[in-house]
């Protein structure tokens, strides 16, 4: 088993992932693993950074399949004994203008952006080395979906006690009112990207509790972040960052000192804790 620091970066062939281990491979005392759900695609991203002098290694990892999620956790395990940075980027989104009904919209944006992300943390969390950081990507559209949310889901979504179960139940529920079309009769906004990230967001706040709780002494750092509005696939050629300026808060968090205590639990964007 190696003891070389370990780095992992979810959806990382193109766009602000790849950004992320572009950083990473010239900041991170490690091995910096890129990886992607088709390994084409993956290994092409690798090649590119070879080109730029850069190092990364690559392992496929679909977030929606469990199986995929757990033969890199094996993976991780056997050669690393567990890893050290783990940045949850990969994410999706419909286009503004897409005619898909927005029931499906809301289940595929939530499988990936929630469901897939939890996924990868339930199996990966509990390898995380001491003093590990974890990165979720986020968006500040959690906020202002969370700001179009009725009074009584804000509560919810803010509480400090509302556990991983009840964080998936509520995201369960706007999957199935959006089929039933009383998605905004029940309160929710009507994004369903928006409700995505909010519960990214929220599900990192409970993470960051829940290490508070099991595991103290081990000094990891988990936050959630926005990267900005970055040109990239998802948000087209009109946005305002690069996607290596995209990058700098994730990397920021991913590379905090290991003398840090802080942030943790929170939700950033460039570089600065931002209230939920
Ligand atoms: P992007 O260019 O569309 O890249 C998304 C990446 O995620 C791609 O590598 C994609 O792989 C991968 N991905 C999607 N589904 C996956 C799955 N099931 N398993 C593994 N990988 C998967 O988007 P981006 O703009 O870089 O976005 C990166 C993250 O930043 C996302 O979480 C996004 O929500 C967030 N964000 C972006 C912006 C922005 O302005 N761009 C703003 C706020 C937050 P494929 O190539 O195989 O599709």
């Amino acid at each position: 088993m190696s003891n070389v620091p370990v780095a992992v970066v979810t959806g990382s062939n193109k766009g602000i992932g790849f950004a992320i281990v572009r950083a990473l491979c010239k900041q991170f005392p490690g091995d910096v693993y890129l990886t992607a759900r088709d390994p084409g695609r993956g290994q092409e991203a690798v090649a590119k950074l070879q080109k730029e002098g850069l190092c990364a290694l690559f392992h496929q990892l679909d977030i929606d399949d469990l199986q995929s999620i757990r033969a890199l956790r094996d993976f991780l395990k056997e050669k690393y004994g567990g890893l050290n940075v783990l940045v949850n980027n990969a994410g999706i989104a419909f286009k503004v203008h897409d005619t898909t009904p927005f029931a499906v919209q809301a289940e595929v944006t939530l499988k990936t952006n929630f469901f897939g992300t939890r996924n990868v943390c339930t199996e990966l969390l509990p390898l995380v080395k001491p003093y590990g950081k974890v990165v979720n990507v986020s968006s500040m559209v959690s906020s202002s979906a969370l700001g179009g949310c009725s009074r009584e889901l804000q509560q919810k979504f803010r509480s400090e006690t509302i556990t991983e179960d009840e964080l998936v139940e509520l995201m369960t529920k706007f999957v199935e009112d959006t089929k039933k079309s009383v998605h905004e009769k029940e309160g929710w906004p009507n994004t369903a990207y928006g409700v995505s990230k909010i519960g990214v967001t929220v599900l990192s706040r409970i993470q960051a509790r829940m290490l508070n709780e099991k595991r103290k002494g081990d000094h990891i750092l988990l936050n959630a972040c926005c990267p900005g509005w970055v040109r990239t696939d998802m948000a087209g050629p009109k946005a305002t960052k690069s996607p290596d300026e995209g990058a700098e808060t994730p990397v920021y968090l991913a590379l905090l000192p290991s003398d840090a205590d802080s942030p943790h639990g929170q939700f950033l964007s460039n570089k600065t804790v931002r209230t939920w």
